[in-house]
């Protein structure tokens, strides 16, 4: 009772400020734990083109600004700054190079939290070097950079579209370099560290906002691009794309992948009878009559007007007809003139139908959709003879 209501305040706080996020997406606003694979993989594509970028970017500037500490700094000072200042270099160039490979979640993520940790050692490092300089003029202007560079850090979070936890990560591992570099500090002083604590939780506040803020038209985006603007379901562009690669990961784990062809008995007649509208209406219930037997993983497409596909990875054969049993058993709602609403499914499965590709597996889910309505309808067929006749 009490979580409920505290998942609906949670939901609403984070859905409020971004307008047009659906309450059911706030929460993955604060974790990528749940995201859809499509959703992961886009947001992995973006962070993966933006680190690149910045990395590019401080691969060329991080050792340029030794030619402005060549000029202001005493010889020792510079040296030991540049050598700091080589040793980043090479961990952006790294960074750059693992960028332009293959994409992957996993990928951005080490990418991002690199292109984070690299500059906050740096910091680390260098931070004490300059403290007992006693410079004047353009030299200390120079060494104040080093100064500011904490608070860079955490500006550059609103560059990127990254969940609330993520930005609290660098945010902690920000926070835990400069605490360092104070207690280190010769001159501690639990003032000084409050003081320069609460400046960079202000910053690292704004620059989370915006970063959270820009996942949320991130989702959105996503959302519009990949969903059927009906149904909520995937369009049939995106469970393409899912069907890819989910079928190149089944055969990779040689798990197996099922999948159901799904279609609606004698739907034109709603629309016939009862107007347009009526069958958008029956076409949104049935929908969420199958949605509600999803299981974690489980996707549904809009492959056509009334026919779906559910795509079930890891899920072999006899799981998948049991499955469509229970999908049938509870029904996909009922027609306008109150008759039960039917469909006919025909279920293929990668490893026992021993599909080539994720094309032949859908073609053989449609031609058991066909078998199935030529035995009657309201039926599912998963391999020659009907599993389940009535
Ligand atoms: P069967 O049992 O053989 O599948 O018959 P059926 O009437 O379900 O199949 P048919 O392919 O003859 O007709 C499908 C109809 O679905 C035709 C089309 O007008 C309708 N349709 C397709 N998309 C939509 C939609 O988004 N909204 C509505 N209301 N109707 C749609
Ligand atoms: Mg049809
Ligand atoms: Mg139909």
């Amino acid at each position: 009772m009490i979580s409920s209501a505290f998942v609906k305040l949670r939901n609403e706080f984070f859905a409020q400020p971004f307008g047009g996020l659906a309450s059911g997406e706030a929460r993955a606003l604060v974790s990528a734990r749940a995201w859809d694979p499509l959703l992961e993989s886009r947001r992995a594509e973006a962070v993966r083109s933006r680190v690149g970028l910045v990395a590019g970017v401080l691969a060329v500037a991080t050792p340029l600004w030794t030619v402005v500490e060549y000029i202001a700094l005493r010889p020792e000072l510079w040296q030991r700054l540049a050598l700091a200042r080589l040793l980043a270099t090479f961990g952006f160039i790294g960074i750059l190079a693992a960028c332009m490979g293959a994409n992957g979640a996993r990928r951005a993520t080490r990418a991002i939290g690199a292109l984070f940790a690299i500059p906050a050692l740096f910091y680390l490092d260098t931070a004490l070097l300059l403290e007992h300089e006693p410079l004047v003029g353009f030299a200390r202007a120079v060494a104040d950079t080093h100064v500011f560079l904490p608070f860079l850090i955490l500006a550059a979070i609103s560059i990127f579209p990254l969940t609330l936890i993520e930005c609290l990560l660098i945010t902690v591992l920000v926070l835990a370099a400069k605490a360092l570099t104070v207690l280190l500090s010769e001159y501690a002083d639990g003032s000084a560290l409050l003081g320069s604590f609460w400046l960079l939780l202000l910053v690292a506040g704004v620059s989370t906002l915006a970063s959270v803020g820009q996942l949320a038209s991130f989702i959105i985006l996503i959302r519009q691009a990949v969903r059927d603007s009906l149904t909520g379901c995937f369009s049939r562009r995106s469970g393409e794309e899912l069907l890819e690669v989910q079928f190149a990961l089944s055969s990779r784990s040689r798990s197996p992948l099922s999948l159901a062809y799904v279609d609606i008995d004698f739907f034109k007649r709603v629309n016939d009878e009862h107007g347009h509208e009526a069958g958008d209406r029956v076409l949104v219930i049935a929908v969420e009559h199958m949605s509600g037997q999803l299981r974690a993983g489980d996707v549904l497409v809009r492959w056509g007007g009334e026919e779906f596909i559910l795509i079930m990875p890891g899920i072999d054969r006899e799981h998948a007809v049991r499955a469509m049993k229970r999908m049938r058993d509870l029904g996909f709602g009922v027609r306008p003139e109150g008759a039960p609403l039917t469909a006919s499914i025909g279920v293929a499965e990668r490893v026992a139908d021993r599909a080539a590709d994720w094309k032949a597996l859908v073609d053989l889910a449609d031609a058991r959709m066909y078998e199935a309505k030529r035995r009657g309808r309201d039926r599912i067929v998963a391999r020659t003879e009907p599993i389940d006749g009535n």
